[in-house]
């Protein structure tokens, strides 16, 4: 079954993590709820009309449980890539988890992890596709640590539901939609 691991849990990481979950992918988050967020309010957020940005965060982690992601306590301190086991992510809580992907959605902190990985160019630039892969196969950057410069909730959401997408459409062999219809009456 394919893992995804999923660096950092505001916006960006959760919305690639709802994405993923739905879909039954096995999908770690780790994160220490310490996004920007809980210095916002949404009022710029299409669909939403006014919100603290603390309770769009706590529907967000609720959403994500409920489709069966696992959020995790825990600081990112060290991410390898082997040819053996792809990516082995190491965390201050002595986690030690592998994953075929590993999408990188840690604010500007995850930069250093970035260039750990060789995917920094430039002084914290984290170069991204149409996708938002990186140049390092199998991990992608979304959200604020990609586009520093358009950072809004709604951008990262956005940006991590497209390298969800691309991770699913890959493991299918086809372009998966996640879409669905209104239920039966
Ligand atoms: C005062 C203020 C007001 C704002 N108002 C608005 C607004 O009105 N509307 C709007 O759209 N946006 C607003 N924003 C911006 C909004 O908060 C950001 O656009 C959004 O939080 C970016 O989401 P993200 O998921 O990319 O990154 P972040 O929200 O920064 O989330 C990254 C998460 O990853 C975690 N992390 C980092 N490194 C690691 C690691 N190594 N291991 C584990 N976890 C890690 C961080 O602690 C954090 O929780 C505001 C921001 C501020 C500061």
């Amino acid at each position: 079954m394919t893992r995804v691991v999923i660096v950092g849990d505001g916006p960006a990481g959760l919305s690639a993590a709802l994405f993923l979950a739905k879909n039954d992918v096995d999908t770690v988050v780790f994160g220490q709820d310490e996004t920007a967020m809980h210095h916002a309010h949404l009022y710029n957020y299409l669909g939403i009309e006014d919100l603290g940005g603390t309770e769009f965060q706590q529907i967000a982690r609720r959403q994500v449980e409920a489709l069966g992601a696992d959020l995790r306590d825990a600081e990112v301190t060290g991410i390898t890539r082997t040819e053996g086991e792809g990516f082995i992510v190491t965390t201050t809580e002595d986690d030690r988890v592998t994953a075929d992907h590993v999408i990188l959605a840690g604010g500007k902190a995850a930069q250093s992890l970035a260039a750990s990985l060789g995917a920094e160019k430039d002084g914290g630039h984290v170069p991204v596709d149409t996708e938002n892969r990186t140049e390092v196969e199998g991990l992608y950057a979304v959200g604020r640590v990609a586009r520093p410069e358009r950072s809004q909730a709604i951008i990262s959401a956005g940006a991590g539901a497209v390298a969800a997408l691309d991770i699913l459409s890959k493991a299918a062999g086809k372009d998966v939609h996640d879409w669905d219809t209104p239920p039966e009456d």
